[in-house]
């Protein structure tokens, strides 16, 4: 298919978006492990490898009286897989979410604000829903997205948050086609329990 102007400007920005590095974030470590991903969770690649690029997202719940948070899911995959999963969706959701994010993010504008004002510090480009702006304490779910390099965090338009209300907005945008792709990627690569699919599903990292 042929990629008209505003695919191939936008595609060209993003190859020239400044980057960053720090260290792996412990908001970033598998819950599980308390340590980095080590493998990708559909190809098994060994992340840790020099140079291998890979997305982390992991989903929060919190629970206010009890003053506590869960991790309900969380995972790692190289950008390979990524990109597969990607290639699996149909134009329809993939345009309409491209949309949605151009609407309501400007993605420049927070990477220079957050690179002047807290630099390499993850929290800091966590605390707000990247569509919403809501601010963490006050979220009862949320997920959170990086980018990484083998042993270092990407600082670009990642790493962010998005709220549970937010992600929901999204779903809303994908086609029936998209939803059977995600579920049968899911089924195939992950083999998890019904009640862990439908968060996966709800929020696939396309968005990168
Ligand atoms: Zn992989």
């Amino acid at each position: 298919m042929e990629e008209n102007s505003s695919d191939r400007d936008r595609r060209v920005s993003r190859q020239f978006i400044k980057q960053e590095y720090g260290g792996i974030p412990e908001l970033f470590y598998s819950h599980s492990t308390k340590a980095p991903f080590e493998h990708c969770i559909s190809c098994d690649r060994a992340l840790q490898a020099p140079n291998t690029q890979y997305l982390v997202e992991k989903a929060f719940r919190n629970y206010p009286e009890f003053e506590t948070t869960d991790v309900i899911f969380e995972y790692a995959m190289c950008l390979n897989c990524a990109d597969q999963m990607r290639k699996e969706l149909s134009l329809s959701s993939l345009s309409r979410i491209q949309e949605f994010f151009e609407n309501r993010v400007n993605f420049h504008l927070r990477r220079d604000q957050l690179m002047q004002s807290d630099s390499l510090n993850a929290p800091a480009w966590l605390k707000n829903c990247l569509i919403t702006g809501e601010a963490q304490p006050s979220l009862e779910e949320y997920q959170i997205y990086g980018h990484f390099v083998d042993n270092r965090c990407v600082y670009s338009f990642l790493p962010y948050m998005i709220s549970g209300s937010a992600v929901d907005e999204i779903t809303n945008l994908l086609s029936e086609k998209t939803l059977g792709e995600i579920d049968r990627f899911i089924d195939e690569n992950f083999g998890l329990p019904p009640e862990l699919k439908k968060p996966i599903r709800d929020n696939p990292i396309i968005f990168v």
